[in-house]
């Protein structure tokens, strides 16, 4: 992989449920410390084309690639699913998702939380994951909410947890579906703290958001996804200072 290569790339990606078309053909990457948000109105394909790039969802035409190596599908058209088992583990393991309603498991402790993936799906020791998980905790904030269950946290807490919990899978890129949609206006500036700093540091990222706030604070480009199309893409001084679609200026307008 050289320095250009995308961590993540899709290129003309359709998907359809059944007869209807809800991705038309979308290319969308992300190179190693790009932080691109994805908007668009509710229905677009967003989270759609999110679960596609970590392959949750089937898709039936156009490719993926993770750091250059194209996944390998069977079959073709709403047949075709991937080949190579090995290879869809490797590539979700390596783009953790964050998702709106945190997906925590009620009935482990936090700590424990953060630990399953790595201890159970990529087989590491417990003792080796342990520390790491601390650490990440720590470094959401929450390093003290170790021991207890997700219901006695806050939503702006859990959704900090689920944070460490992609973190602590130490992937090559983080996919967020609206991580603040689910919380009050008082915790989202929590989780959008931890957001920036994780851009800070220079992580690679792909943000499904409708905060046009963050969005432009923290990503280096923007894509705005229209019914399955990309109808309009950009830095973000461009895209939010200067839309130049009818829909984009029409859907800007009706997010303030
Ligand atoms: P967004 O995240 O932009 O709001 P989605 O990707 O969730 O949009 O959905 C895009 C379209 O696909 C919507 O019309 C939605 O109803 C439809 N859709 C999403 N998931 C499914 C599914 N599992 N089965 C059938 N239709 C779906
Ligand atoms: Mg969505």
């Amino acid at each position: 992989m050289t320095p250009s290569t995308p961590v993540i790339a899709i290129r003309d990606l359709h998907k359809s449920y059944g007869s209807l078309e809800v991705l038309k053909g979308v290319d969308i990457e992300a190179r190693r410390g790009d932080v691109v948000s994805l908007i668009g109105s509710s229905g677009s394909g967003k989270s759609t084309l999110l679960r596609c790039a970590n392959l949750l969802e089937d898709s039936q035409q156009g490719e993926v690639l993770f750091k250059g190596e194209a996944v390998t599908w069977k079959g073709t058209g709403h047949s075709r699913r991937p080949s190579d088992a090995k290879q869809v583990l490797r590539i979700r393991t390596n783009l953790s998702m964050v998702f709106q309603q945190f997906n925590l498991w009620s009935h482990l402790t936090i700590l424990q939380n953060v630990m399953e993936a790595p201890v159970t799906v990529m087989r590491r020791a417990p003792s080796e994951v342990e520390p790491r998980a601390r650490d990440y905790l720590a470094k959401v904030g929450i390093g003290d909410k170790c021991d207890v269950y997700p219901a006695q946290l806050s939503g702006g807490q859990q959704q900090r947890a689920a944070i460490a919990r992609a973190l602590c899978m130490e992937p090559e890129a983080i996919l967020f579906d609206e991580p603040t949609s689910a919380l009050d206006p008082e915790l989202e500036q929590e989780v959008v703290r931890v957001i920036k700093a994780l851009a800070e540091e220079g992580r690679t990222m792909i943000i499904v958001t409708h905060d046009m706030k963050m969005a432009r604070e923290v990503s280096n480009h923007v894509v705005f996804l229209h019914q399955g199309l990309i109808e309009e893409e950009g830095p973000p001084e461009t895209l939010f200072g200067n839309p130049q679609s009818e829909r984009l200026r029409g859907f800007l307008t009706s997010t303030q």
